[in-house]
């Protein structure tokens, strides 16, 4: 079994404009393709046409068992309306965590602006996904993105999970030490590449993870996910099956983490339609 924990139905692409429903089509194609077996659809800081709301992917994924959204939440989105609005979703379990996009926004993660949404992952339990290191665009202010701040966070509020995104790459000791260090933090994979690993970068990636879990780092805190359409799919899947650690460890890292932390049933799709395309 598979779960992706970090996936996106965002149009990256300005140029090429497609919809909600035709980024929803590819992900399942893809899915389907690479036998992954449920995904997690983390929605943006923004909304725009290529950068579908929270409640819109909840709208469209409802009826579709595989797929989860994790709510992601811009820093001037956290009126006492704003906050309302992710209580609802977390209440009837339309949305299983909750994502902030430190870096991207100029922010950290300790603001007191946060405060509402930590206060809410805390109160239903629900993982907090930081974004950490490298932003996609040259707007990003990576001062705010870095791993070390996430420290503080996890110090204050020992019962926040969180989950550094993507290793925090390329600041993967920090990372390292960070997770190793404080029970309540985990780490995804995620993001490591845009689009597929070259055998060299693949290499010294395999060589990152395998360190961290050396270091100390259990592989119950480390959470398969791709960022998926960012990178492919099919280059993760084929990076994991070459990645020597323990079958134990890698079946925690694909699915065992996500569904314990995400609380997802791994079992029959209670209530919601399988798709039946894998
Ligand atoms: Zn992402």
């Amino acid at each position: 079994m598979i779960i992706d924990c970090h996936t996106h139905l965002n149009n990256y692409h300005d140029e090429q404009v497609y919809g909600l429903q035709e980024a929803l089509q590819n992900l399942t194609v893809s899915l389907r393709r690479n036998r992954i077996d449920q995904a997690l659809v983390l929605t943006s800081y923004k909304i725009n046409p290529g950068r579908p709301s929270t409640a819109d992917v909840v709208d469209a994924t409802k009826d579709i068992g595989e797929l989860h959204v994790v709510a992601g939440v811009s820093v001037d989105k956290t009126s006492p309306d704003d906050i309302e609005e992710l209580r609802g979703f977390l209440t009837n379990r339309s949305i299983c965590g909750l994502k902030i996009y430190q870096g991207y926004q100029p922010f950290f993660p300790t603001d007191s602006v946060m405060l509402p949404v930590v206060g809410l992952a805390e109160e239903f339990d629900v993982p907090l996904m930081i974004h950490t290191g490298d932003t996609y665009s040259p707007q990003g202010k990576l001062k705010y993105s870095h791993p070390l701040n996430i420290d503080e966070l996890a110090v204050d509020h020992p019962d926040l999970k969180i989950i550094i995104c993507h290793m925090g790459n390329p600041w993967i000791r920090d990372t390292m030490e960070v997770v190793y260090k404080n029970k309540n933090v985990y780490t995804d994979i995620s993001g490591l590449v845009l689009g597929n690993f070259s055998d060299r970068f693949e290499g010294f990636m395999h060589k990152q993870i395998q360190e961290m879990i050396i270091y100390g780092v259990e592989p119950d805190k480390v959470l398969y996910g791709t960022d998926w359409p960012l990178a492919t799919m099919e280059s993760y899947v084929e990076f994991m099956e070459e990645l020597r650690i323990p079958p134990r460890d890698k079946q925690k890292i694909m699915y065992l983490n996500s569904a314990r932390l995400f609380k997802l049933d791994i079992g029959e799709l209670s209530g919601k339609r399988h798709l039946g395309l894998w």
